[in-house]
């Protein structure tokens, strides 16, 4: 009999339950956990093929200093001394952490821990920021606290489920068989999809609005004021659990509808269509995931759609509330934790003084971060200012992921100091390390994430551990140590952190804020080994709940939500040169800079090659036809080749690159070398979606 294993996907943040079999032989199947709530059994592509990917091929082995073989004492050694030197010289704020949402919890606590409570600095962020901070940021102004009201269950049990900028079938995969499940048992069930894209989500639209870029705020501005022209405000709720609902509603005045057509690139007719629906449903759930966070606006996004929630009382409730969907496995574990630069662990916040006082007296640590340190695209400059003078770089490519990628990559290469962890040595970041230290995988490590649901899960080990990597918390636990911070970081395993994490969300924390897993503080490592999945908050008496705030009880001093008011943005200018809208995204069967998804050839064989999807209109305009080689030029000048797809899905003026292929696995660099480096100013997060770019025809030389 093969022995099996209980782990987590390490995908997207659905956060599927998996069950992996390793036989006599060594060879490993894995299929769906019919146990676990976030997929009952169903896997998607990519987390069916997970076993395709787990040959050491390409793994760092061993420590490596300038790309010779170390030992562990020399590489420790070697990062200890410079980061103290740096530290010494330079201030604690000239160095950083930049990780990922690929780290498990206990990883990420150990990180924030040393970096706010030892080094005393905030610089620790994450490319969770690339995927998720607009929604921590929008939670965080219309709750007090960045909580996700809703379940996955709420899909289900919802008539009316509202996708906004949301490939759902692409990036969600799970979730989205569970809605298209509940959809044809339940014919009357709609679904409307809000994007400017056609893409395989929108196969079971009932309504698919083909928002202008950037578009979502003046569409959910006009549903909050048609809301209140046609008496669908609930004000009992509003008047008991929300405040500034005017001020909201003053800036969401949308004009005629002609007015709110032009703003949103939108019919009058299906406004109307989508306004009716929304106003005449009870049971609403609105989703949103990137489409909505990765824009310079993106924040302003999420709070007109939770003001159109709130403002029905359509939140907390079974089948009603809005619902970001995180992109990372771990994004929502590394928010608990901190593990972003303005935020402090256990959801407490950097820029309260009573809070670091807290934090810090539960740590006893020497010092703590008094302001909140550089997010993602900050601190990358800084890096290239000099600014930043060592970092270590986590389970991430930043060299591909990051917008302006090239310039990230220039900053490296000119950095006195980078570490980088991880498990593929050939990636484009792991090259210019000056040292780099062998991470355990997926299969290897143990501990636990968080799905977009707040459903904490185990991943668990069944694999041996090859060569000499080191789970991450180990790796930064030993430093730790070595910098002379002891005790502190004097873990046996990760059970100990998680204990000392649910110790941490319930200190001194009495009623003051219902999210904690102070139940699990004493945990022993048997007891941890045996958690089945929950969704946080876990009470001292075992109870938990799916959802917040269908009676008010925000996280705010008065306890009530704030409506924030938006205002959409000015319409862009035509430029002449750069006349495309750049939309970079995802594809079905590979994840991020594919250094997993990539080893196996099946998820190769949906799409093979990076391209360019373009309006047939545009492309004819361009003298582009189908299958032609193009260069897309972004706005700083820099250009990629890749394919043109022709299709009218995609929408006149705006152009779709998926963002996974590498200046290796594509004809030449990868899509964030054309798209600037412009962020949302609430929370940071980069305008991935919208660059400018031009398309012509390539012509070899
Ligand atoms: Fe993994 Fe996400 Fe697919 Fe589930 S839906 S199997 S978590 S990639």
């Amino acid at each position: 009999m093969p022995s099996e294993t209980k782990t987590t996907c390490p995908y997207c943040g659905v956060g599927c339950g998996v069950i992996a079999a390793v036989d006599e032989k060594g060879k490993v199947s894995v299929r769906g956990d019919p146990d676990h709530p976030a997929n009952y059994g169903r896997l998607c592509s990519k987390g069916s093929a997970l076993a395709e990917t787990l040959d050491i091929e390409g793994r760092v082995l061993y420590p490596e200093i300038h790309g010779q073989r170390a030992g562990w004492d020399e590489a420790l050694d070697l990062v200890v001394s410079t980061f103290q030197r740096t530290i010494a010289d330079h201030g604690p704020d000239s160095v950083a952490f930049y990780v990922s949402g690929q780290l498990l919890t206990e990883d990420y606590y150990v990180a924030n821990k040393l970096m706010k409570g030892f080094i005393g600095s905030a610089n620790i962020d994450t490319n969770s920021r690339l995927c998720m901070a607009s929604s921590v940021a929008g939670h965080r102004r219309a709750f007090g606290a960045d909580t996700v009201p809703a379940c996955y269950e709420d899909l289900e049990l919802s008539d009316l489920v509202v996708l906004v900028g949301s490939n759902m079938a692409w990036c969600h995969p799970v979730l989205y068989q569970r809605l298209a499940a509940a959809k044809a048992a339940r014919p009357a069930m709609k679904v409307v999809v809000i994007d400017p894209r056609r893409t395989a989500t929108s196969d079971i639209a009932d309504l698919h609005l083909a928002v202008r870029p950037d578009g979502d705020i003046a569409l959910f501005n006009g549903l909050l004021a048609y809301l209140a022209e046609t008496g669908a405000i609930d004000e009992n709720y509003v008047g008991k659990h929300t405040s500034g609902f005017g001020e909201a509603l003053l800036a969401a005045s949308r004009g005629s509808m002609a007015d709110l057509s032009d703003a949103t690139g939108v019919s009058g007719m299906l406004l109307r269509q989508f306004f009716r629906l929304f106003a005449q449903t009870e049971k609403v759930v609105t989703c949103y995931s990137q489409g909505v966070n990765q824009s310079f606006v993106g924040t302003a996004k999420v709070n007109a759609i939770l003001n159109c929630h709130l403002a029905t009382g359509r939140i907390g409730q079974p089948g009603m509330g809005p619902l970001s969907l995180t992109g990372q496995p771990n994004a929502m574990g590394g928010r608990e934790v901190g593990g972003l630069a303005n935020m402090l662990a256990a959801h407490m916040a950097i820029e309260n003084p009573v809070h670091r006082e807290r934090v810090q007296r539960f740590w006893k640590s020497p010092v703590i971060a008094e302001r909140a340190g550089l997010k993602a695209v900050d601190m990358f400059e800084a890096v290239a200012d000099g600014r930043i003078k060592a970092i270590w770089i986590m389970s991430t490519n930043p060299v591909v992921s990051m917008p302006d990628a090239a310039a990230v990559k220039a900053a490296l290469e000119a950095c006195p100091f980078v570490v980088v962890s991880d498990i593929q040595k050939d990636t484009d970041t792991a090259r210019l390390a000056h040292v780099l230290l062998p991470a355990s995988g997926w299969g290897e490590k143990s501990g636990t994430v968080t799905n977009s649901e707040r459903r904490i899960s185990r991943q668990r080990p069944f694999l041996s551990v090859p060569g000499e990597a080191r789970a991450d918390w180990w790796q930064l636990a030993e430093i730790g140590k070595r910098l002379g911070f002891d005790p502190g970081f004097d873990y046996r395993g990760p059970a100990d952190i998680y204990a000392e994490h649910a110790a941490l969300s319930a200190f001194e924390n009495k009623g003051e804020r219902d999210f904690d897993i102070g139940a699990h503080a004493e945990i022993n490592a048997e007891d941890y080994d045996a958690l089945l999945p929950f969704q946080w908050p876990l009470r001292q008496d075992g109870s938990s709940t799916a959802r917040f705030f269908a009676d008010g009880g925000f996280f705010t001093a008065d306890r009530k939500a704030r409506f924030v008011p938006v205002t959409a943005p000015a319409l862009e200018e035509a430029d002449g040169c750069y006349p495309f809208t750049l939309n970079t995204g995802r594809i079905r069967d590979h994840w991020h800079t594919m250094t997993r998804t990539g080893k196996s050839a099946r998820l190769s064989g949906h799409i093979a090659e990076p391209y360019c999807e373009i309006h047939p209109a545009d492309a004819d305009e361009a003298g582009i036809g189908d299958a032609d080689l193009v260069n897309v030029e972004g706005a700083n000048g820099r250009s990629i080749i890749v394919r043109a797809l022709l299709t009218e899905r995609q929408s006149r003026g705006s152009i779709f690159v998926p963002m996974h292929w590498t200046g290796e696995t594509a004809p030449s660099a990868g899509v964030d070398t054309l798209v600037s480096s412009r962020v949302d100013p609430i929370s940071g997060q980069p305008a991935l979606k919208m660059a400018r770019a031009s398309v012509t025809r390539h012509v070899a030389k």
